[in-house]
């Protein structure tokens, strides 16, 4: 730390990112990214506009929110773009969180929230999930704080049933409840529907995963207008233009393109569920997931241990010490062919075990 650093930060600890080595080839299974290219229209647009790069990109993003608006049946000032889904819960910390409204959610979810709260300087409550990290709902009815929820959660994929995020929703009629909905494409069931009956409600989403563009960070969020509006005031007090102009193509491209993106997300939903029933076959425990990962554990492996062995055989996956999940890995559902090599070493492990 130099001696310029801003003494509210001393004690920050910043969210450590899944690994991208440069050193040798992996079969990459630990951020959650598509498999897949993004859509060709989506490569194609973003191409064409590379050759405006000497301009700056639309602060307000029309093309692509009201794009947007039309594919998730919303009104454009109901939508808002960000660098990521991570840009968007950052803001929506800022906006909804204070002394007055601290932040709760699992004890057991996204890294960030916590980091966000940290940063923002913003208290915030855990929420232990059960032993078999179901969320009681009733833990946030009532509860009377700012609450973020992932949607399936992560890292253990568990979806909640929209009317079960709805008691949650009335019972805080002052309190924003932030649905994260990054991994819901997969098999989750979204709030969107919801947006329009409760005001108190914003949904996070990201381009990240199901659609292929992780490397262009997009995310938005959909909300009230009147949330919508205090994020804006957020984001065009920090950085206006967010979006680059090739990545608000990319986006406009990858939502023109929708039977792309079904096949991949069914193509992931298929290959998640037959790599489950392989691995159960092996021995290997697992959370019900409804995501485009699998959370997993097996009584002969420590999971630091498995994550090592792995990591010596090409094949690199989500590993978190921390006392409830240290016995885990975090499994992404890859190719059909990242999968098959993942089975085969998975396979020559337990064998050895047996
Ligand atoms: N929410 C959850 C639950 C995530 O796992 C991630 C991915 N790390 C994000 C949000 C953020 O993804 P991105 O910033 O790429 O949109």
């Amino acid at each position: 730390m130099s001696r310029f650093f801003s003494g509210k930060y001393a004690r920050l600890t910043p969210y450590t990112p899944g690994e991208q080595p440069q050193d040798r080839q992996y079969i990459k299974l630990n951020t959650n990214e598509s498999p897949f290219p993004p859509s060709p229209m989506a490569q194609r647009l973003a191409r064409l506009e590379a050759g405006e790069l000497q301009l700056y990109s639309d602060p307000a993003c029309k093309k692509l929110v009201s794009a947007a608006a039309e594919a998730f049946g919303v009104r454009p000032d109901e939508i808002m773009f960000t660098n990521g889904s991570d840009d968007i819960l950052n803001f929506a910390v800022m906006a909804f969180c204070d002394a007055d409204h601290p932040a709760v959610f699992p004890d057991v979810t996204y890294g960030l929230y916590s980091v966000l709260c940290a940063v923002n300087g913003v208290p915030y409550e855990e929420i232990p999930l059960a032993e078999d990290f179901t969320l009681r709902v009733s833990d946030y009815c009532g509860v009377g704080k700012t609450v973020f929820l992932a949607n399936p959660n992560a890292p253990t994929g568990i979806p909640l049933p929209r009317r079960e995020i709805e008691k949650i929703l009335s019972s805080n009629p002052d309190s924003v409840v932030v649905v994260d909905e990054a991994y819901v494409d997969f098999g989750g069931e979204s709030c969107l529907g919801l947006i329009g009956t409760y005001k108190n409600l914003l949904v996070t989403r990201t381009f990240s995963k199901s659609r292929s563009l992780a490397g262009g960070r997009l995310g938005f969020g959909v909300g009230d207008r009147e949330l919508i509006r205090d994020l804006n005031t957020l984001r065009y007090s920090t950085n206006p233009y967010n979006i680059n102009r090739m990545t608000m193509m990319a986006g406009v491209g990858a939502l023109a393109d929708e039977k792309y993106f079904r096949a991949c997300t069914e193509e992931i939903i298929r290959v998640r569920q037959e790599t489950a029933a392989e691995m159960e076959k092996l021995g290997f425990e697992m959370t019900p997931s409804a995501a485009n990962f699998l959370f997993v554990r097996h009584p002969k492996f420590g999971g630091a241990e498995l994550y090592a062995l792995l990591r010596d055989r090409g094949i690199l996956v989500r590993h978190f010490e921390t006392p409830r999940l240290k016995d885990y890995n975090r499994i992404s559902v890859g190719s059909r062919e990242d999968m098959r090599a993942l089975l085969n070493a998975l396979r020559e492990l337990t064998g050895e075990r047996a």
